[in-house]
């Protein structure tokens, strides 16, 4: 089974899809550690961010994978944390608009998701990576509250660039932010991870065979 669950920046996709795959016992798939490591490779490499096609060619030669520990490779680099910098959250949106470098990211992304049970995250996993998945999710939450967590997470950047930042980059991931034909969209502004995870599990649960 494919649970989908996609949303904007601070929704809280990360911590309850790791939650939920946790409880369930699936994989989970973190799809923006994808652009984020190729972004980081890129940047490392000093390929111009704009070149489509290069971008596209190093994605296809440095697959982004991940070990028992979750940690994310690429290049021959645990870039775990080195994609969390606010340089990389920056960057990665003007990374993933290139059509040819989706093209690579979706099938690679289609082939982690492909055995057994799994959890995945993202913007359009369950409009265009994995429109079959048996749960899509779309999860939400005020701006405020979405920046605030944010915050939390990148204690060195202040509050007003922070709000910034997020601000740009939902302008540019607008286009692939929609919730999927059929998704259960969650306002996560006053809930809690646990009450988010029980609600996507009871939809797992409906559909799972008996
Ligand atoms: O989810 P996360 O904030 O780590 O995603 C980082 C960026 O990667 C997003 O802002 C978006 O530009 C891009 N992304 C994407 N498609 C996905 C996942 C992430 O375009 N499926």
């Amino acid at each position: 089974m494919i649970v989908a669950i996609d949303g904007p920046a601070g929704a809280g996709k990360s911590t309850v899809a790791r939650r939920l795959a946790e409880r369930l016992g699936f994989r989970y798939l973190d799809t923006g550690a994808m652009y984020r490591a190729l972004t980081w490779l890129a940047m490392n490499r000093g390929i111009a961010l704009d070149r489509a096609d290069d971008l596209a060619r190093l994605a296809m030669e440095y697959p982004v994978t991940f070990d028992d520990q979750g940690r994310v490779w690429i290049a021959g680099t645990d870039v775990t944390a080195s994609i969390r910098q606010a340089r990389i959250d920056r960057q990665v949106p003007v990374v993933a608009r290139h059509p040819p470098v989706r093209e690579v990211m979706r099938e690679r992304q289609r082939q982690l998701g492909a055995e057994g049970d799994v959890v995945i995250e993202g913007r359009d996993i369950g409009t265009v990576v994995a429109p079959n998945a048996e749960v899509k999710v779309y999860l939400n939450a005020d701006v405020s509250v979405r920046a605030r967590r944010r915050q939390e997470e990148r204690p060195d950047i202040g509050g007003d660039a922070l709000a910034t930042d997020l601000r740009l980059r939902d302008e540019s991931d607008a286009a692939r932010m929609r919730p999927a034909a059929g998704a259960e969209q969650i306002d996560t502004t006053a809930l809690q991870v646990d009450d988010v995870v029980d609600q996507i599990e009871r939809l797992v649960r409906e559909r799972q065979p008996a």
